[in-house]
């Protein structure tokens, strides 16, 4: 029987779960769902990602109104995946900060992004028609910004650590809390999406230096806070497995020059008994097989995933 496509057919509610994990730092995590979270500054507040649509990030910014009023004065978007940049209005934001390497890949390929996630989690979006257009970082930056929050609560330092889930990712270090938002650098306990990836960069240099930050409370992409410096390692090197069974995997049926459709029997064969329970598993593999093979065939920069080619490339490996 053909699998629905992508997270198509995934439309139960999943329960969110708001986190205080240290003085004025708060994280929601969803079941798998992607997570967002917020730092308080002495009088403003820093928030993380933005969810699918505004109509979504209220209901995200009413739990948060529970335990602050402050205003939000940035919010941080660690990469330009719709599902996390499209509710940015809802903030009333005084900036929008993301890594230059963002702010061009939304010029370059936003729109079709955002068809191409509505198509795949179309339950993310919740209500569609509240979107008023593509999310526009009017801050940015190349490798490290910091942001003072003033009184004695610290400070955030935004780095971009190298090429990742996609080009350019950010991680956000709250050092006062050894607090680690590491975006979909890292997931906890939930599938990686590799789709626009840069799986050799990601693998090595880049997960060496979110280790590197030492962290004790890590928020990654999806999945529950990670909690202890134990945790947080646990959730790191998980990615890296992921990404190391991938790169093995299809690399083999690369190098043999067998066929996609190989390289991805291959690969789920052999991530699946660890990781074919974790949320979105089924949904992200074929997308980043077909990456990860484009990699290998010397493609360095993502080829742009639109909605035909989400079907396409489901049609051939998946169904
Ligand atoms: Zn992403």
């Amino acid at each position: 029987m053909a699998k629905p496509f992508a997270s198509s057919a995934d439309t139960s509610q999943k329960k969110e779960t708001l986190e205080k994990i240290a003085d004025g730092v708060y994280a929601l995590t969803a079941e798998g769902d992607p997570n967002v979270g917020a730092i308080e500054g002495e009088d403003f507040l820093v928030c993380f990602e933005a969810r699918a649509t505004p109509v979504a990030a209220r209901d995200w910014l009413a739990k948060l109104r529970k335990h602050t009023d402050k205003p939000v004065k940035y919010l941080v978007l660690t990469h330009y995946h719709a599902v996390r940049v499209l509710g940015a209005s809802a903030f009333e934001a005084q900036n929008i900060i993301a890594s230059r390497a963002t702010r061009t890949l939304i010029e370059e390929r936003g729109k079709q992004d955002w068809a191409s996630e509505y198509g795949r989690m179309p339950r993310l979006f919740k209500e569609p028609e509240s979107i008023p257009g593509l999310t526009w970082p009017d801050l940015t930056f190349d490798d490290h910004m910091a942001i003072e929050l003033g009184g004695d609560r610290g400070r955030i330092d935004l780095h971009f650590c190298g090429r990742g889930h996609t080009a350019g990712d950010i991680v956000a270090w709250h050092e006062k809390s050894r607090t680690l938002f590491a975006g979909d650098l890292v997931e906890a306990q939930a599938a990686l999406y590799t789709g626009d990836a840069f799986h050799m960069d990601w693998s090595t240099h880049t997960l060496d230096k979110v280790k590197s930050f030492n962290a004790e409370k890590l928020i990654g992409g999806r999945g529950a806070v990670a909690i202890g410096a134990d945790a947080c390692n646990a959730a790191i090197e998980q990615t890296r497995e992921f990404l190391n069974g991938m790169i093995e995997h299809v690399g083999a049926a690369h190098r043999r020059r067998g066929t996609l459709k190989e390289a991805f029997e291959a690969t789920h064969r052999a991530l699946a008994p660890k990781f074919g329970h974790w949320p979105i598993f089924e949904h992200c593999l074929p997308f980043n097989v077909q990456r990860l093979w484009d990699e290998f065939d010397g493609i360095d920069w993502p080829r742009i995933w639109t909605m035909e080619r989400d079907r396409e490339v489901w049609a051939q490996l998946q169904d």
